[in-house]
């Protein structure tokens, strides 16, 4: 089959299926692909460049901050050519064995201010994959502290996307969905216990944050992997916050927005939207499991009651026995035994934007020959 070299195959079943109006019927199976699936732009690029920078520095050192993008199968890829990972220790990253003159690579979802400086000084070839629309909500939250505003994230506070982007904050808070949102507005409003707030956002805002003087100026930004709906809600809420709170002709004075949602990330999403509304029987998911955009994914099928099966890899699934270990939208790992039914099943299909096809390929194989073997033909 061919390949690129990271994975993302022209040839392959994958790609045949998107000649075919996103349909692949083999036996009792109909699979149908989403319209917008797997590899985004910005991820493609990360890899192609890390592939790149080992071409360009064959006898280099290279080094790389963190997963270039939350794939196991292409992390792997790099560690067999070599590349090394910056160990993660209790104190945080251990950049110690990286040396002057040698090459580390920026993961696409960007590196915090205080890493992109270490590296500077230490004298290394910086490859920076950052993507551009991760640099886009930075440039947001930069415009945010120089007007002295708070940057209100919308993320995960844990991932390393939005801790490259609150390193940018001066004062910044991270709400992972509605509910913190509209506990933030209340507060805004209404006033409430300061130590409460405090222990509810632990870990999630910048140091010396207060809740009674740092939500007077606000502005928007997001983890761009996050669900564009839900981030559009949280912004809508906070700008009719603000408004109340000040009056409609301070707005500006107290609260900023930008478009900085990624256009990958909205597409993705509302393919699955469009899947969901064909009501396959059941969803396939495939992506890395600690992959953000994957798991909202996997979230919209939950919402809309259709089994949805979200795995990393092929070996997620026993041909043998019909059993998957897949995981839920909100983490939990679950072993499904006789998981395919038998006779005739509509299967749609989707994958988180650092999916290579070929991971998505090899999952399908394993899936056709657990259909083969409940009807007792030979497995191709
Ligand atoms: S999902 Fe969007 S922001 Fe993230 S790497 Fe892809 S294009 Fe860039």
């Amino acid at each position: 089959m061919e390949d690129d070299g990271i994975g993302y195959s022209k040839s392959g079943l994958v790609a045949k299926m998107r000649e075919s109006g996103n349909v692949h019927v083999d036996g009792d199976v109909t699979f149908k692909l989403a319209e917008a699936y797997g590899f985004c732009w910005g991820v493609e690029r990360a890899v192609q460049m890390a592939y790149e920078a080992k071409k360009q520095f064959p006898d280099a050192n290279l080094w790389i901050t963190n997963e270039i993008i939350h794939n196991p199968t292409v992390n792997d890829r790099l560690g067999e050519m070599g590349v090394q990972f910056i160990e993660e220790t209790a104190e945080g990253k251990d950049f110690s064995g990286c040396k002057e003159g040698e090459v580390v690579i920026l993961p696409a979802f960007g590196a915090s201010v205080h890493e992109m400086k270490l590296l500077n000084d230490k004298g290394v070839n910086i490859v920076d994959t950052t993507c551009p629309w991760v640099s886009k909500v930075w440039n947001a939250v930069d415009a945010h502290t120089r007007k002295e505003f708070t940057s209100i994230i919308h993320g995960k506070w844990a991932h390393e996307e939005t801790i490259a982007t609150a390193s940018f904050a001066k004062t910044y808070l991270v709400v992972k969905d509605m509910k913190e949102a509209q506990y933030v507005c209340d507060y805004v409003l209404d006033g409430g216990d300061r130590e409460e707030f405090l222990a509810k956002f632990k870990n999630a805002y910048s140091e010396g944050f207060d809740p009674d003087t740092d939500l007077g100026a606000l502005g928007i930004a997001n983890q761009t992997t996050m669900l564009k709906g839900e981030t559009e809600a949280i912004g809508k809420l906070l700008e009719k916050t603000m408004m109340q709170k000040h009056g409609v002709d301070k707005l500006n004075d107290h609260y900023m927005v930008m478009d900085t949602i990624c256009d990958a990330t909205q597409e993705r999403q509302d393919a699955m939207y469009k899947l969901v509304d064909d009501k396959p029987d059941m969803m396939l998911v495939v992506g890395g499991f600690n992959s953000s955009n994957t798991s909202h994914l996997q979230e919209i099928s939950e919402d809309a009651s259709i089994p949805s099966f979200w795995v990393d890899t092929h070996a997620r699934l026993d041909a043998d026995t019909n059993t998957i270990t897949h995981r839920l939208a909100h983490g939990e790992l679950v072993e499904t035994k006789d998981w395919l039914p038998a006779g005739k099943v509509t299967i749609g299909v989707t994958s988180g934007a650092s999916t290579p096809d070929k991971v998505v390929e090899d999952v399908i194989d394993v899936i056709m020959a657990t259909k083969k073997k409940m009807s007792g033909a030979p497995a191709r």
